[in-house]
């Protein structure tokens, strides 16, 4: 099943919610797997189920990075925040590198998450 991972910074959670919802009824047929916050509020906000990992700043992305080391990710939408510092960034840069070496696909923007979703379902 396709297995795919859900992440936003906290200024691009309403744009991810968005784009969650306008694809709710292809991304219902996939496996999630979300960081914390970013999970919660899918869940709240969508009739999606997904996995939770830790928040971000936690761990999140590390974990997230482990399923991609492991070959279990299909692909990453990942909407950074552009303009601001993150306290974890080490690990947001240690998931980019992860993603090159695995070739697994990252869309880190709006655009970019249209053209991985459409990418997967023409797979
Ligand atoms: P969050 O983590 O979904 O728990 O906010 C996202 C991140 O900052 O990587």
């Amino acid at each position: 099943m396709t297995r795919i991972a859900l992440i936003a910074h906290d200024d691009e959670k309403p744009e991810m919610i968005d784009f969650v919802q306008e694809h709710e009824p292809q991304l219902s047929e996939y496996e999630l797997v979300c960081t914390g916050t970013t999970g919660k509020r899918i869940m709240e906000e969508t009739d999606l189920s997904v996995e939770r990992k830790q928040s971000g700043p936690l761990g999140g992305d590390t974990q997230i990075g482990a399923e991609v080391a492991a070959d279990r990710l299909d692909g990453i939408i990942f909407l950074r925040d552009p303009l601001t510092a993150q306290p974890h960034e080490p690990d947001i840069t240690a998931l980019l590198r992860i993603c090159d070496v695995h070739d697994t696909p990252m869309a880190t923007t709006r655009t970019s998450a249209e053209f991985l979703v459409e990418g997967l379902a023409n797979a």
